[in-house]
C-alpha cells in the first residue's frame, strides 16, 4: 500500500500491519435541484475531486475498531452486536450506521466478521460538500467487497442514506450518497429521486475553459436543521392538500390551480419545488447541447427561487451570487440545504481567483466572516483503490 496514503498510515499506526484494501468515496456538490430530492424529484450533483479514503481489514472476531485522522480522534472500539442494537454516537455513527443499515437491508450481522477501519478525508466538514456521505459510502463500498454482500450501487446509496437518517436523525434524501457512488470524471449525476434512475451527463467544463468555484460562507445557522425540517413538512402538507403522492407530481401548468388552493406561503414553497424540478430537466438538456450560458441562467433562476420562494438563503449567500453576477460569471447559486453553507459559481477558469478575492472584499466590506473558496472538479465515484 502506498506510503503516501494517510488512511493506510493511520491503519498501521492504530491497528498494526497491512489492511486488506483501500477504498475511496468522494464528496459532492449539487449543480442544481435543491430540496427536490425528498419531493421525489430531480437533482444534478457531481462527485468532486475530494474524498474519504478508508483502509480496512477484516478480523477473526466480532470486534469493530475505527479511527480517523480528523481532529486527532481516538480509536473507537465496539462490537457488531452493539452496532446491531444501534448503540453508537458521535462521528462513529456514520460508519457504524452503515454497518447497521447493511443489517437492516438483509446482511446477517450475526454471521459476518468484525473489522478495523482507518479513515482519512480531504472533504471539508460542514461546507455543504457532504463529508458525511463520503465517510458513509467509503465504508459501504469497503464492507460490500470484504463481506461479499454483492449490493449494487443504488442499494449502497440506500444503505448510506439510511445510515445518515439514523445516525444524524436528519430526514435527508438520497442525493449525497447517490452522487458519491454514481459519479464519473467530467460528468454530473442526473438522478430521479423517485426511481433512483441515474444518467451521467457529460459536463465538459474544463474543455470549455470553465471552472466551478465553491465559496464556503462559514455561516452556520442554529436553525438550519429546524428550517430544513420545516420546509420538508410544508412540502409534505402541500402534497397532501393537492392530492398528489409528492410535489414531483405537480406540473408547471398546475401552479395556477395550486395558488387557489394553498395559503400564500405554502404556495411559494410549492412553486420553488415545481419550477426547480423543471430547471433540472432544462439544465440536463442545455448541458447535453453544450449550451453553457443557458445552464448558467438556470443557476441564477434557481438562486432567486430559493431566496424569494423557498426562503432558505442568507445575506452572505446572496452576496456571493451578486458579486459573481456583477463580474460576469456564467451562473451562480447557493447550494445545499440553505441557511448558510456554500454557494457555487461557474465561470472562466482564469477568472476564478479574481472572483474569490472579490467575494472576500465584499464580505469584509459588509462585516461578514471571511469566506473560503476552492475549485472542485467532477471526479469518479466510490470504489476500490488497492
Ligand atoms: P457535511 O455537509 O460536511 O456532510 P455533516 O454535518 O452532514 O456535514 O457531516 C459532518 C460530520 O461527518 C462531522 O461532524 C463528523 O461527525 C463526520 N465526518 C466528516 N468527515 C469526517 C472525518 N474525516 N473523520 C471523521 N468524521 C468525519
Ligand atoms: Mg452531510
Amino acid at each position: 500500500m502506498s506510503g503516501h496514503e494517510p488512511a493506510a498510515a493511520l491503519f498501521a499506526d492504530r491497528f498494526g500491519g497491512e489492511p486488506d484494501g483501500l477504498w475511496r468515496a468522494p464528496g459532492r456538490v449539487n449543480l442544481i435541484g435543491e430540496h427536490t430530492d425528498y419531493n421525489d424529484g430531480f437533482v444534478l450533483p457531481f462527485a468532486i475531486d475530494r474524498a474519504a479514503h478508508v483502509a480496512v481489514a477484516l478480523r477473526e472476531d466480532r470486534t469493530v475498531r475505527i479511527a480517523s485522522t480528523f481532529e486527532g480522534g481516538d480509536t473507537i472500539e465496539t462490537t457488531l452486536d452493539d452496532i446491531a442494537d444501534r448503540r453508537f454516537s458521535g462521528w462513529s455513527a456514520y460508519p457504524f450506521g452503515v454497518v447497521w443499515a447493511f443489517g437492516e437491508a438483509g446482511t446477517d450481522l450475526a454471521a459476518v466478521r468484525g473489522f478495523d477501519l482507518a479513515v482519512d478525508s480531504d472533504v471539508p466538514v460542514g461546507a455543504g460538500l457532504s463529508s458525511s456521505a463520503a465517510i458513509e459510502m467509503a465504508t459501504a463500498v469497503a464492507l460490500n467487497d470484504l463481506w461479499e454482500v454483492g449490493a449494487d450501487r443504488a442499494a449502497l446509496a440506500r444503505i448510506g442514506r439510511r445510515a445518515e437518517n439514523v445516525a444524524v436523525g436528519a430526514p435527508t434524501g438520497i442525493m449525497d450518497q447517490a452522487a458519491s457512488v454514481f459519479g464519473e470524471a467530467d460528468a454530473a449525476v442526473f438522478l430521479d429521486c423517485r426511481t433512483i434512475e441515474v444518467e451521467q451527463v457529460p459536463l465538459g467544463f474544463a474543455a470549455a475553459g470553465l471552472a466551478l468555484l465553491v465559496v464556503d460562507t462559514k455561516v452556520e445557522h442554529a436553525h438550519a436543521t429546524g428550517g430544513y425540517r420545516d420546509r420538508r413538512e410544508a412540502c409534505e402538507r402541500a402534497a397532501k392538500e393537492l392530492g398528489v403522492p409528492a410535489l414531483r407530481d405537480v406540473a408547471l401548468t398546475d401552479l395556477p390551480d395550486a395558488e387557489q388552493r394553498l395559503d400564500p406561503v405554502t404556495f411559494r414553497r410549492v412553486r420553488h419545488i415545481v419550477t426547480e424540478d423543471a430547471r433540472v430537466l432544462r439544465s440536463v438538456e442545455a448541458l447535453k447541447e453544450h449550451h453553457t450560458a443557458a445552464f448558467g441562467a438556470l443557476m441564477y433562476e434557481s438562486h432567486a427561487s430559493m431566496r424569494d420562494d423557498f426562503e432558505i438563503s442568507v445575506p452572505e449567500l446572496d452576496t456571493v451570487v451578486e458579486v459573481a453576477r456583477s463580474r460576469g460569471a456564467v451562473g451562480a447559486r447557493m447550494t445545499g440545504g440553505g441557511f448558510g453553507g456554500s454557494a457555487i459559481a461557474l465561470l472562466p477558469a482564469d477568472e476564478a481567483d479574481a472572483l474569490a478575492e472579490a467575494v472576500v472584499a465584499a464580505f469584509a466590506e459588509r462585516g461578514y466572516r471571511e469566506p473560503a473558496s476552492f475549485r472542485v472538479v467532477p471526479a469518479a465515484g466510490a470504489g476500490r483503490l488497492a
